[in-house]
């Protein structure tokens, strides 16, 4: 095997390779049988070799991969209708990842102030915590001074404020405010769900005094948390203008979107923006397939009862080791655990018993399983940890 010199250091991954992955489960070469917590970020919803998404890329695999938007992409069209259909959104323009998503967010709404005749409304309040992406637009956007160090002055444009504080959020607006930018649940963050109600009152609020309600939902999206996307817990009732999505929308396949209402989209023509990728045959194609799965009754019903399930698991295993466990937190089929012992460490010791999970700021324990896990899944996952945090007990307690 040749040396790792040629890549940048960037990535820091365990000695483990997997070659092949089934349902729930990865396999290394060795036949190593590894259950998958944490599918690939967010990403695998609908797991491993799933037989409909690889129909889907086979099929198209041998007819066209790429058109770029010179031309009409076959599904394009369809895959548009079905997320608008499924949304409170009347536009989409599709992309390769979420941080391009997110991008097209950012410049849609302060395209929608200039076409308004609002020029000089150009700022955007974010949360702290918060990751968009790290692009220079979205490390700008989620703030996070160890992401932005070393590359130069900060972008102006964008106001960072305490993550849920609603009096934070209303002193931040000014006459400059464009949009109000957040996830309804925090990803890398540390796994934070937003109260259905806050995403109502800042609604209320964007309503007030004008501004554009962007939800980032590239992680809580697809199905994640239980619903299609988790701003809907709200009933309608928390809308946004304008939504990025990508992780779980591709099923593996790289790809994201920005959607929008009709009225967000309309500065958004020919000339300002564009994609050579984005939006191109083989995406099209497996994302017109995921979506399909994503929006069976039958698999959200599943999603909300696992979830349940293994959040009074989770519950019961924060009750058994009170020195490991101080919290239990987030939405649906994305939970994170806060550990009084240090995160990272106990991560790698899960993997070692041969259970994959993330990591999140604020020393959280990551997962988000493929959401066609099953209560058995769920119950091996457990056994794992209630291990992992037994000899964890002995480790040095985390400290900032
Ligand atoms: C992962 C993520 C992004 C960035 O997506 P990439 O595909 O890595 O560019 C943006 N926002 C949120 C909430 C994410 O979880």
């Amino acid at each position: 095997m040749p040396k790792n010199d040629h890549i940048y250091n960037c990535y820091a991954p365990p000695p483990e390779e997997f070659v092949r992955g089934e349902g729930v489960y990865l396999y290394t070469e060795g036949g190593g049988k590894y259950l998958d917590f944490i599918a690939g970020i967010a990403v695998n919803g609908l797991g491993h070799n799933h037989p409909a998404l690889v129909g889907a890329l086979k099929e198209q695999a041998g007819q066209l991969w790429h058109l770029s938007n010179m031309f009409k992409v076959k599904g394009q069209v369809e895959l548009a209708q079905k997320y608008c259909a499924a949304s409170f959104a009347d536009k989409v323009f599709f992309t390769n990842s979420g941080a391009e998503a997110v991008e097209c967010a950012l410049k849609t709404a302060r395209r929608c102030q200039f076409v308004e005749g609002r020029p000089e409304r150009v700022e955007i309040i974010t949360c702290k915590g918060a990751f968009h992406g790290r692009t220079f637009a979205t490390i700008n956007a989620g703030g996070n001074p160890k992401y932005l160090e070393g590359f130069g002055p900060a972008l102006p444009g964008f106001v960072n404020v305490e993550f849920g504080d609603m009096d934070a959020i209303k002193a931040a607006i000014t006459d400059k405010t464009a949009a109000i930018l957040m996830e309804p649940v925090q990803g890398e963050g540390g796994v934070r769900a937003l109260p259905v109600q806050f995403l109502k009152d800042v609604r209320a609020l964007c309503d007030e005094h004008g501004l554009l309600l962007i939800y980032d939902e590239v992680q809580s999206g697809a199905g994640r948390t239980g619903k299609l996307f988790a701003h809907q817990w709200a009933d309608g009732d928390a809308d946004p203008d304008i939504m990025a999505i990508a992780k779980g929308m591709g099923g593996g396949f790289p790809m994201g979107a920005c959607l929008a209402t009709k009225r967000a989209a309309e500065g958004m023509v020919v000339g300002p923006h564009g994609s050579t990728y984005g939006g191109g045959p083989l995406a099209m194609s497996v994302a017109s397939a995921v979506f399909d799965e994503l929006t069976d009754p039958e698999l959200m019903a599943s999603v909300n009862k696992t979830a349940n399930f293994m959040t009074q698991q989770f519950e019961r295993l924060k009750q058994a080791h009170p020195d490991v466990v101080e919290d239990v937190r987030g939405k649906g089929l994305l939970v994170g655990m806060k550990l009084k012992k240090k995160a990272l460490d106990v991560r790698n010791l899960a993997r070692v018993h041969k259970l994959l999970v993330g990591n999140a700021g604020d020393n959280v324990l990551r997962m988000a399983p493929p959401l066609i896990i099953n209560e058995d899944n769920v119950r091996e996952a457990v056994a794992v940890l209630d291990k992992v945090f037994t000899q964890a007990k002995d480790m040095a307690d985390f400290s900032g």
